[in-house]
């Protein structure tokens, strides 16, 4: 029951199609689960934690559900920050592509209001917004509620720790009851449970229960770059490493096929295995990696599930995994047979607690490293030609070139020249370049709520620094606008946020101290309710 096929759920042949052309194999587990739920239309309460699909998990069976006929508001999606609201609209309209009138709309707070009343007078059938926003937008009369038949509360959690459970209620308590509501979350504290059972009926919970699970003794590394550098940084590690068998891990399809053909284009032997190829084709690239005339299989998760080759070196994972058990099976096609194997992970940006989340679950001591300069594949390669030049030269039978050098000696090149020009002649690559794969530095966080660090403890009792916003009541800042803000643009989860005092004309906000430069530089220059803010560290009272 763990993994579904989209084609067994009983969904129209548009939404299969959009589907498929995102790339999505198969159903993740929350999306397994939750989809026929949704569908038969029960109340659903889901919970698993963050990247594993869930924004699909409501978003194709809502979707399904709505009437392109009803040109009313019929479905209400409420999330804690402006980007989720953007991200989730823009996975709608790729859900829709093939679904021509249904108009979705995020609305969300900072962004004009007359533009979106605007927008709204339109008419939009699903409206994906933060609850500040959307309850200002009902007060105004520009948002009706009244014919809404879906409502989905993604990531309430978050939308709780940043305070936003009056709000909440107030809308809730304007949709009508005939309605299907959902929510989602990656944890249950007891103020959602509260939430669920006054607001729901009957809920279905789906949960994703994150089993322990143990990885093999596997050397696992993680490099963060940036997304443009992948394709460098990967082939850059092969010609360092020089593995026999490498499998590559993409999470689509479509990724699977451009990374192929972008390899091939630089002379590398790699294939793809995915969904879609023809049982044939498959045995086909199969036999070629298993007799090693096949150096680097890149394949989706789904496709490598049926790989049984023992000596596989090393595993990348050229994206990041859905989720740990993803990792833990990935990994677990290198290091068989008693050998040793390594796992190497690419890391974007934000997907860095992604990482930390795997590590976490899987007790998986994965460690940072730098990819190798270009000075790294250099004095590889120069080892490894000079060991093979000691060998030809311990085999013998080299006398048809030894005269030939001899009579370049006759011409008056000495045997030193000679021997380095040859060297040169192999080693030199005009083409090599050094690349910048630095990634621009991501905030590093921990939970001080979950698992307070220890760090923090040993720092102060609260290991909290307060900045000084130059931005207050005046401007009818909220609590929320700020949380907002900080999440949005840092990446920081909204609950690692500390006290918030606002004032007439400054606010005071205490965040988690080793993210506090981290957080100055990303609000540099932002705005907060339309004004351009000051943000610094508040000066000892
Ligand atoms: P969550 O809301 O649980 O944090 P998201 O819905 O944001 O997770 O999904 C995380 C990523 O996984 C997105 O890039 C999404 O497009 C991708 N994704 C979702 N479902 C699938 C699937 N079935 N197969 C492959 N990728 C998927
Ligand atoms: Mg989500």
């Amino acid at each position: 029951m763990e993994y579904l096929k989209f084609e067994d759920m009983n969904l129209s042949r548009e939404a299969l199609k959009a589907i498929s052309d995102m790339g999505f194999e198969e159903a993740t587990p929350i999306q397994s689960q939750s989809i026929s739920i949704i569908m038969s239309g029960r109340d659903v309460i889901g919970q698993s934690q963050t990247g594993t699909g869930k924004t699909a998990a409501f978003g194709i069976p809502l979707l399904e559900k709505l009437d392109q006929y009803d040109k009313r508001l019929q479905a209400a999606i409420l999330c804690p920050t402006r980007e989720l609201a953007i991200q989730i609209s823009e996975e709608f309209r790729k859900l829709l592509k093939y679904r021509e009138n249904i108009k979705v709309l995020p609305i969300y707070g900072g962004q004009p209001i007359d533009r979106q009343i605007l927008a709204l007078k339109k008419g939009a059938q699903v409206i994906i917004g933060t609850p500040g926003r959307v309850m200002d937008h009902m007060s105004r009369r520009t948002l009706k509620m009244e014919h809404v038949k879906f409502v989905v509360l993604d990531e309430a959690d978050e939308m709780l720790d940043m305070g936003f459970r009056e709000d909440i209620e107030t809308i809730l308590d304007k949709i009508p009851g005939e309605r299907q509501t959902m929510l989602f979350s990656a944890t249950m504290p007891k103020e959602i449970l509260d939430l669920t059972e006054r607001y729901q009926k009957n809920p279905a919970h789906v949960m994703v229960i994150h089993k322990e699970l143990t990885v093999p003794s596997i050397d696992q590394v993680y490099f963060e770059v940036k997304e443009k550098v992948k394709l460098d940084a990967l082939c850059r590690l092969i010609d360092m490493e020089n593995p026999g068998l490498s499998l590559v891990f993409c999470n689509t399809k479509k990724l699977v096929d451009e990374l192929v053909e972008q390899m091939q284009g630089r002379g590398y032997f790699a294939e793809g295995l995915h969904g879609d190829l023809k049982q044939s084709q498959r045995d086909l690239v199969m036999k070629k990696f298993r007799n090693r005339t096949l150096e680097i299989l890149v394949a989706t998760d789904v496709a490598a599930r049926g790989i049984d080759v023992d000596d596989i070196d090393i595993v990348f994972n050229y994206d990041l995994p859905q989720d740990e058990e993803y990792y833990i099976h990935r990994i677990g096609r290198t290091g068989r047979a008693g050998k040793s194997g390594r796992a190497f992970t690419f890391v974007v940006g934000k997907e860095i607690y992604k990482l930390r989340e795997i590590m976490k679950l899987t007790k998986a001591k994965i460690f940072r490293r730098k990819l190798p300069s270009l000075g790294d594949i250099e004095e590889v390669k120069t080892r490894v030609f000079v060991d093979k030049i000691k060998e030809i030269i311990d085999e013998g039978h080299l006398i048809k070139y030894v005269n030939i050098v001899e009579s370049m000696i006759t011409e008056d090149y000495s045997a030193l020249d000679i021997a380095a020009a040859l060297m040169k002649h192999n080693l030199y690559d005009a083409d090599a370049e050094e690349i910048d794969f630095e990634a621009e530095p991501v905030p590093r966080y921990e939970n001080r709520f979950g698992k307070p660090g220890r760090k923090y403890q040993e720092d102060d009792e609260r290991g909290m620094t307060r900045l000084f916003i130059n931005i207050g009541k005046k401007e009818k800042v909220k609590p929320n606008d700020i949380v907002g803000a900080l999440a949005g643009e840092t990446g920081i989860p909204g609950r690692a946020i500390g006290h918030i005092d606002i004032f007439e004309e400054f606010t005071f906000v205490d965040v988690p101290r080793e993210y506090t430069k981290d957080i100055i530089i990303g609000m540099k220059n932002k705005k907060i309710k339309g004004k351009k803010i000051n943000i610094e560290r508040a000066k000892q009272r």
